[in-house]
């Protein structure tokens, strides 16, 4: 598609999206610039990325390594910080290592360990989230509490980690009262973990086109906007 096109539909979409998010943090008391509007790119070509960008939107989000990589290339503004926000396949971890500002999608023990690893040995410490599968659906991944606790405990204490808050993901359904209470649940795990001392990171990535106004009423600081911003993805 054409960057003409991508053009005059952000510019369409963007006023709208913003207006939401305010009046979101607006009747949940909280500040504006707490919350932050991530571009979901994932398949939509670099037109749409340098269209984005004209509009001072910086945070890009993509779910495969192998795109992250060839979009870094393509456009290597150092305006963008990248978000990995899609599964990680364990193999796809050294490809993605440094190059991003945060990996949204550590959704096991098993990664997270591997991940940590790689860091170390790099000399590094990667800044992530941890995904929970709050809706405990088996096609989803992530830690599932207080089943996985033990696991998401380890995965809070690695050394190859700086682990800023939580992610996760509402399950598909119209129902306005299962998408909050799903957000609510993960942003008490989250103050949960705060409070006993176990997590330091207050970053809580939440909320999707359908449903991120009310991520945001439930605490959302980052909210992940595709098919919003962009259209359905090609
Ligand atoms: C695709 C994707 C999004 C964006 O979804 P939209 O419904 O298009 O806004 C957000 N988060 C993750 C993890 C995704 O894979």
């Amino acid at each position: 598609m054409s960057q003409v096109i991508y053009r005059s539909r952000i510019a369409r979409a963007i006023t709208n999206i913003l207006e939401k998010i305010e009046k979101a943090a607006n009747r949940s008391d909280r500040n504006l610039e707490d919350i932050t509007l991530i571009a979901v790119t994932k398949s939509h070509p670099i037109s749409a990325i340098l269209e984005i960008l004209k509009f001072e939107i910086f945070d890009l989000g993509e779910n495969r390594v192998p795109e992250l990589t060839t979009k870094q290339e393509s456009v290597p503004d150092e305006r963008i910080r990248w978000h990995m926000i899609g599964h990680l396949q364990s193999r796809k971890v050294p490809a993605v290592l440094g190059s991003t500002q945060l990996i949204h999608s550590i959704d096991s023990l098993k990664l997270a360990k591997r991940l940590s690893n790689k860091a170390v040995e790099a000399g590094m410490r990667e800044q992530v989230l941890l995904q929970i599968n709050a809706s405990r659906e088996s096609t989803k991944g992530g830690f599932i509490v207080p089943d996985m606790d033990e696991d998401l405990y380890s995965a809070l204490n690695l050394p190859g980690l700086k682990v800023a808050g939580l992610m996760t993901m509402a399950p598909l359904t119209e129902d306005g009262i299962v998408m909050r209470n799903t957000f609510k649940s993960v942003r008490e795990l989250q103050q949960k973990l705060i409070d006993s001392g176990l997590l330091a990171g207050k970053v809580l990535s939440m909320g999707m086109s359908n449903d991120f106004e009310i991520a945001i009423e439930e605490g959302s600081t980052m909210v992940r906007l595709g098919t919003a911003l962009f259209g359905r993805p090609v």
